[in-house]
């Protein structure tokens, strides 16, 4: 082409990048081995796979395929090197951090060509973002390293990580894996993708450059069934941290159900880009390139549906359609490009069967008329209308660079569609009116909300999902507590998973209590607590939307002292009644919006009226547990302690404002998960109940709790106190019963939004599987007692964190 022709057509020249360094490195290597104690290893069996270009696919080069026998051997290394990096002081840990950010940087090309060649993502956004992400996370996090001291001084590290990876941001997830892991004093066992293994190889060199110690870091190439499968499954993996799709994470979730695992899960999602007619459309078309043409639509927080106010529609679809026909697709390494390849035909045939099933169910599709090459993995950018909110397209998550757009007329019904999904990762809001957009955000569920702007990430900003898009956190400093535990855990997993609960904390791992049980206490009661005459039946009813209900089964339970004396009867609650009362507590959600100084009042209220009643509950106490009445004066007391502990942290467990280099800010907000499912200890009828009700409901969440089967009587009581206090109705909701079969229903129920229990061992196995359902977040107990008395194990921010979910509110400013 003459310098006239492109003057007089614009069009672009080749602006290839030199793959050759890259090839070169691959054919150095080849065949790959596994990265184990700082060795390069031969696997187990001698198997290796293809590793393919999705640009031309052709075969790049071998990867060792990990089997049992390896992860095995890498799981050995890292815990034995975990019993040294684990001591090894914040500062030390920090320089080898920086040292990494500061190799990755110098190796910066090289990866960013590695990665584009494995990857089929274009050179451009491997260079500028990819790579750069990966660097500043690994310094963010020797800052941490750093820190973790004086900032997290109640906590250690959870032991030995099994992590596994995607394939759509190879080198940048394991960042966001590696680095907060190992900065918190824990050693890894990593999987990446079986598609893209490249980079976390060179990423394996790099840690041999900066003399790495041997065991922090190790990393198992191979295939889901065997090296994934050998991970997940590993009796001395502490925790798994995951990213991938929403079916493997719910697998991964049965599979470690009840071994104590802890369980970080990065899942998909179907994000909502919304359009108000108020919005500059030229920069709204900008954006939604980057929600959904960015990577090719891989992206799980891809703004993969578009809500456009009905008024601008059209002409917003004319503007993009424009847009689409100037798109560039084709090589990767071309600098010009705006669109690469698909990761792997078989992805590509996904995306295309995905597109067949839209235009059958009546969408219309888009494509621009530019050509699409077709040797190599390429799917051209698509835009669907006429999109049903129901339909597989507005539902399910695409993966590819397919937009769907939908309408809306009013805010409110905007933020109906938009949560009208199983998925809640990430939205975007596109108004000139910062009112508005400052509304709409909070009404989200999602874990990321950009207003104006799409896909921004930030290592001080934490990253991850409401719903079905996971829990857990990457970034920021609510990213770390997935890689530690509370100090006076001294183990992550229960010494002896199939142990029953014990009734006080005889544990040695868990501090000591004073929950002693006295069996004959209650022969020694004063006479003033003795009547002669038969006292008044009262069985306890339900307590659902603020009533006292007959239970549905219409039957009542026997509740007997330890001596085996009859001290009451209360309802006996079943599915049904579970139901209405998560019914009633949803119904009860405006309590999220209740302002923190109210919430607390009503808090200090509850305190009041138990304070009235305190020698009633000290004695109601000793009837059920056969303690000393000082002893249960002490709970009593200690509870409402609590109660006025989580009165005082309503409007003080407050989120934060980060500032990631950019011109703006982003608004950490602290908020209610939803309907909190709660099922109560033995141990401490009364303080176990409180423990969990106040922070829950303090920090606005509504509740249904079931209380101790053996010891209700102490929550039971609390249903008047509960109506006295000015609580709104349907906050708390009380059902009696059978504990473990009212768990399961409730760690079932898809409008649970998280579930806690406090029971035994297999009971806690029970509801981690049954979370699985709607992927609720669990906190569990594996059958371990606390000493709730003891203020370090009984309340603080453990509790609150477990109450509450972060959104990240990106706010970018400037004209
Ligand atoms: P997967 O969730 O299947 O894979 C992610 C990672 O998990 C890979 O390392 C994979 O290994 C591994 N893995 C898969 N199954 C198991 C298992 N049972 N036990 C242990 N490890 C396992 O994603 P895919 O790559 O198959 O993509 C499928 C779909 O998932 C995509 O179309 C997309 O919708 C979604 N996805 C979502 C991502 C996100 O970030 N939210 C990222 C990637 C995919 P291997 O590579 O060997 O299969």
């Amino acid at each position: 082409m003459s310098v006239m022709e492109i003057f007089e057509t614009m069009e672009y020249g080749p602006a290839p990048e030199s793959s050759s360094l890259a090839l070169a490195w691959i054919k150095e290597h080849e065949p790959f081995q596994l990265f184990i104690n700082n060795q390069w290893v031969k696997p187990d069996q001698g198997n290796y796979f293809e590793s393919n270009n999705p640009a031309n696919g052709k075969t790049l080069t071998k990867v060792a395929s990990a089997d049992k026998a390896d992860v095995d051997t890498a799981v050995a290394a890292a815990r034995q090197a975990f019993k040294s990096w684990s001591k090894t002081p914040g500062h030390v840990r920090a320089r080898y951090l920086y040292a990494i950010a500061r190799h990755i940087q110098k190796h910066s090309r090289l990866l960013a060509v590695l990665e584009a060649l494995d990857n089929g993502k274009t050179i451009r956004e491997t260079r500028d973002l990819d790579i750069p992400l990966v660097a500043r996370h690994f310094y963010s996090h020797a800052g941490w390293a750093q820190l973790m001291e004086s900032e997290l001084p109640d906590y250690q590290a959870v032991g030995v990580v099994g992590q596994i990876i995607p394939w759509n941001f190879p080198l940048l997830m394991m960042a966001w894996k590696i680095a907060p892991a190992i900065a918190m004093g824990n050693t890894v066992v990593l999987k990446p993708a079986r598609y893209t293994s490249l980079t976390a190889l060179k990423f394996a060199e790099i840690l041999q450059e900066v003399g790495l110690p041997a065991g922090v870091v190790n990393i198992v190439t191979g295939e889901a069934s065997k090296a994934g499968d050998a991970l997940v499954n590993h009796p001395d993996i502490d925790k798994i941290a995951f990213t991938g799709s929403t079916d493997v994470g719910r697998s991964i979730r049965k599979s470690t159900a009840g071994s104590g695992k802890k369980l970080s899960l990065e899942l998909g999602g179907k994000s909502p880009f919304i359009v108000f007619d108020d919005a500059d459309l030229d920069s709204v078309v900008e954006g939604v390139v980057d929600a959904i043409w960015f990577n090719q639509g891989q992206v799980c927080c891809a703004g993969s549906r578009l809500l456009v106010q009905e008024n601008i529609a059209e002409r917003l679809i004319n503007k993009l359609r424009a847009r689409m026909e100037n798109l560039r697709i084709g090589d990767p390494l071309d600098k010009t490009m705006d669109i690469g390849a698909i990761v792997s035909p078989g992805q590509r045939a996904e995306i295309q069967q995905l597109v067949d099933i839209g235009v059958k169910e009546g969408a219309q599709l888009w494509q621009p008329s530019t050509a699409c090459p077709t040797d190599g993995s390429f799917f051209p950018p698509t835009l669907f209308t006429n999109v049903a909110p129901a339909s597989t397209l507005a539902q399910v998550e695409i993966f590819g660079p397919v937009l769907v757009t939908l309408t809306f007329r009013t805010p409110s019904e905007a933020v109906e569609i938009a949560n009208n999904t199983r998925y809640g990762l990430a939205a975007s809001i596109w108004s000139d009116n910062i009112n508005l957009a400052l509304d709409i955000a909070p009404k989200l569920k999602a874990g990321s909300v950009w207003v104006n702007s799409t896909n921004l990430f930030d290592a001080a900003c934490g990253f991850g999902g409401y719903k079905e898009s996971g829990y857990g956190r990457e970034g920021g400093k609510e990213g770390l507590y997935e890689y530690v535990k509370p100090a006076w855990l001294a183990r992550s997993q229960p010494k002896n998973a199939t142990a029953p609960a014990v009734v006080a904390d005889q544990d040695a791992d868990e501090g000591t209590g004073n929950g002693v049980v006295h069996t004959d206490a209650l022969e020694a009661l004063t006479t003033e607590d003795q009547s002669s005459l038969p006292s008044i039946d009262r069985t306890p009813k339900l307590f659902i939307g603020g009533k006292q209900v007959r239970p549905d089964s219409g039957y009542s339970l026997t509740i007997t002292a330890g001596n085996g004396r009859i001290i009451g009867e209360v309802g006996e609650g079943n599915r049904k009644d579970i139901r209405n009362a998560v019914e009633a507590a949803h119904k009860a959600s405006s309590w999220a919006g209740a302002t923190t100084h109210n919430r607390a009042q009503i808090l200090y209220y509850i305190a009041e009226n138990l304070a009235v009643r305190e020698a009633e509950f000290a004695r109601r106490i000793v009837e059920q547990t056969g303690r000393e009445y000082a002893d249960a004066l002490g709970e009593v007391q200690t509870s409402l302690s609590r109660l006025f502990s989580y009165a005082a942290w309503a409007d003080k467990y407050e989120g934060s404002v980060h500032r990631p280099p950019m011109r703006g800010v982003v608004l950490a907000m602290k908020e209610a998960i939803g309907v909190v499912g709660i099922a109560c200890p033995d141990e401490y009828p009364l303080l176990g109940f409180i423990s969990l009700v106040a922070p829950a409901i303090a920090m606005g969440n509504s509740v249904v709790v079931v209380p101790s089967t053996q010891a209700p009587l102490s929550a039971t009581d609390c249903y008047q106190i509960f109506e006295t206090s000015d609580l709104p109705a349907g906050v708390v909701n009380i059902v009696t019963g059978n504990r473990e079969e009212l768990s399961k229903v409730l760690a079932e129920h898809h409008d649970v939004n998280a579930m806690w229990y406090f029971g035994t061992a297999e009971g806690s196995k029970t509801v981690e599987l049954a979370s699985t359902s709607n992927m609720k977040r669990t906190w569990v107990n594996y059958g371990r007692s606390r000493n709730w008395l003891h203020r370090p194990q009984g309340e603080g921010q453990e509790f609150l964190r477990e109450a509450t979910q972060i959104k990240n509110i990106w706010v970018p400013y400037g004209e």
